[in-house]
């Protein structure tokens, strides 16, 4: 599933044209629809094809995982899910599969949404606030100092992994960055999370900075899913990697269930008691 970094990647190849593709930013859509009603949060299919049409793309921009064109009258937000991806085409493109959504731009270019597992969501909205306003912090808020993200830690207590993940608690880390990021700091990813001192949650959540920030550079991470280009995935140190050695100290890298999902960390290095 993209996380931050894929979905960030996304948003500046948009807006910034890539390979052949031009920027997105001042195309206007010429003609709207939608093969996959369930696709469509809000509003309804007709209505969406409607109020879509004509509006230019004025910027496209990432808040947590959602994916976000502000149009000249409505945003217009994607959330992935497990296998969703927008695709550019210069032309129509009728061999493509598994498309829920497709929006004719300028200059014949046509943009997809391709989902085949359909878990992915669609939503045309006047105040894209309402959508975001379960989300929590974004990561690099600059308000988020060391203080503040410790007196959220230990407001509740809960495992950190599972909190990591929560998307009202902090929006944007997914499986693969926050194993990475635990890895880094050195935290269990069973450890309570008003367990952590001050200097455990400062190293926390500059490792979350770092393995985001490498992550973007990267233009995300190539895995299970099928966005293209990134190369994150060459540099995981502990996700995906149970059975190899841990590259610090040569203990091999452990797989635990936490909640419904696989957690990799080194035994030796992010030890529960400490
Ligand atoms: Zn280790």
């Amino acid at each position: 599933m993209p996380e931050l970094p894929e979905v960030e990647s996304i948003a500046r190849q948009f807006r910034q044209g890539f390979a052949e593709v031009p920027s997105l930013i001042g195309m206007h859509i010429h003609h709207a629809q939608v093969n996959w009603q369930r696709s469509l949060v809000t509003p309804s299919k007709d209505e969406f094809s409607k109020r879509i049409n004509q509006q230019e793309i004025l910027s496209i921009y990432r808040r947590g995982k959602f994916l976000a064109f502000q149009l000249s009258e409505d945003t217009l937000l994607f959330h992935l899910r497990m296998s969703g991806d927008l695709v550019i085409r210069p032309e129509y493109d009728q061999e493509l599969r598994h498309v829920r959504l497709e929006l004719a731009l300028d200059q014949g270019y046509w943009l997809y949404f391709v989902d085949p597992r359909k878990f992915g969501r669609v939503w045309l909205v006047s105040q894209p606030e309402q959508v975001f306003a379960h989300l929590g912090p974004e990561p690099f808020d600059p308000f988020l100092t060391p203080e503040v993200f410790f007196h959220s830690l230990h407001k509740v207590k809960r495992q950190i992994k599972p909190l990591l993940l929560d998307q009202s608690f902090m929006a944007g880390l997914g499986n693969i960055y926050t194993d990475e990021a635990l890895y880094r700091a050195g935290i269990h990813p069973l450890k309570l999370s008003n367990q952590l001192t001050l200097e455990q949650t400062e190293r926390l959540l500059n490792a979350i900075r770092e393995v985001l920030k490498e992550g973007i550079e990267a233009n995300g991470a190539s895995i299970d899913w099928v966005y293209r280009g990134g190369e994150f995935q060459n540099h995981f140190q502990v996700y995906q990697r149970d059975g190899e050695m841990c590259a610090r100290c040569g203990t091999i890298i452990a797989r635990i269930r936490v909640g419904q999902r696989s957690t990799h960390f080194c035994p030796s290095c992010q030890k529960l008691n400490e």
